[in-house]
This record gives C-alpha cells, structure tokens and sequence, in this order.
C-alpha cells in the first residue's frame, strides 16, 4: 500500500522506516525493507505495525546504503510475513502497490521454467519474472523492463538488485509514483509525503513511465520506452 526506496550515503534502514511511517495513513497490515550491502541483497519483514519491524531491525540489523521498503494491504494471500514485501527471487527484490492481473498464467509459465513461489501473492510473481530474465542473460535493467512489459493490471513498482548498490527501477501503471532529488542521493515514494523530510525536489511519473534511478539522477521512459521529459517541481509538505 505505501512504497519508498532510497539511494543514500548514509545507512538507509531508518530512513526507510521513517518514510514508512510516513505513509501509514493510508493503513496496512504488514511491512519489510530490503537493502543491499557490500553487493549483498538482504531483506527483513514483519506482520502487523511497523513497530514490529523496528523491533526485528534492533535484534537482526539490516546495513546498506541503499535500499526499499514496503507497507502491504494484503490483496491476495493473507497478511503474513510469507506474503509480506519486499518479495525475492534469486538476485531481484520487489516491493508492489496494486494488483498483477494476470499473475496466475505468469506463475504457470514460471512453474514450467522451474521457478516456483514461496508466497501466495501476485508481486512474487514480478520478482520471479525478472529472476527468469536475468538467469537468461539480461541485465538487471533489461530485466526489468522485459518483467513489466508482461504485466496486466493496476500497480507501483520498485526493484533493488544483489550486487547494484546504485540502481533501483520503479515503475508507475495506475498507482502513483513520485521520485525525490538529492543532494547525490535519490529518493523514490508513493507521495512527496513519503520523502517530505529528505526533499521536496520531486518528479511524478506520468501513466506508464519507469525510471531508472542512480545517484546521479532519474532517466525517465515512457510506456514505449522512449526518454520522457518530466518536470521536477518544489512540494511544500509539512515535513
Ligand atoms: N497485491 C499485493 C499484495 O497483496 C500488493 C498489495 C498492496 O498494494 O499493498 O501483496
């Protein structure tokens, strides 16, 4: 139900679960954050308020510079820590608003090229998608815009990668997406709320755009994957 994601100097783990905090007005009933660290993809998640993921991240840390995070209104498969996000397949980590609608026929291909889910639910199936993409050669980047080509239905999307300190992609079908600009650190959220205390230099992507983000900024496509020109604006939130 909420979304953020940070490419940082500094640890993101609190960053992430402020920004969280930050989006739970809009209600949810389990959370997580992934992060990588030292190239390695790592994730944490619990049921229930975000407290709860705070009390797991004092006991199992969760380091890195770089990371997303994920409030989940269950919409398929029950609010456990299973079907929680951030979902991982091999090196790809997903967090998810909204519904893949075609996720059941996907899953049937996935099951036949030998990746099977562990959750019920129909984000799993975008990391496996894009696990297939990258055990058949293509970048973490390729991979994700093959993934999304494939899906049907209403969603926001962000991917983090095993070894990609300095990339995470989201995308934007339906569910809002604004992106945040840094002083060399990028931000990524479902509202300028979200990322209010780190910036109010923010971007939304229009129907259909996904972003490849770095430290180094945002490069914008379109639904047909042609650079797409989108303007950055000041937000006055109260952070
Ligand atoms: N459909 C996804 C799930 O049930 C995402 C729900 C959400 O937007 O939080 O896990």
């Amino acid at each position: 139900c909420g979304i953020v994601g940070v490419l940082g100097n500094n640890e993101v783990a609190p960053l992430l679960v402020e920004s969280l905090k930050r989006l739970e007005y809009r209600g949810y009933d389990s959370a997580g954050i992934a992060t990588v660290n030292k190239g390695r993809l790592d994730r944490r998640r619990a049921v229930g308020k975000l407290v709860n993921l705070s009390d797991l991240l004092v006991h199992e840390p969760l380091a890195g510079k770089a990371g997303i995070g994920h409030t989940r209104w269950a919409t398929h498969g029950a609010a456990t820590t299973t079907n929680a996000h951030p979902h991982r397949s091999g090196p790809v980590a997903v967090v998810h608003n909204g519904i893949i609608e075609n996720f059941r026929e996907l899953r049937s291909e996935l099951a036949a090229a030998g990746l099977t889910q562990e959750s019920e639910t129909d984000t799993e199936t975008v990391a496996l998608l894009a696990h297939l993409y990258i055990t058949r050669g293509a970048t973490p980047i390729e991979a994700a815009r093959q993934t999304l080509k494939r899906l049907h239905g209403a969603f926001a999307l962000c991917f983090l990668f095993d070894g990609e300190e300095d990339l995470i992609i989201a995308a934007r079908k339906g569910s809002p997406l604004a992106i945040g600009h840094g002083k060399g650190e990028m931000f990524v959220g479902s509202d300028a709320i979200a990322l209010a205390p780190m910036t109010d230099r923010i971007t939304y992507l229009e129907e259909g755009d996904y972003a490849v983000i770095t430290r180094q900024g945002a490069v914008i496509y379109d639904e047909n994957d042609h650079l797409a020109n989108r303007a950055e604006a000041r937000i006055q939130v109260d952070a």
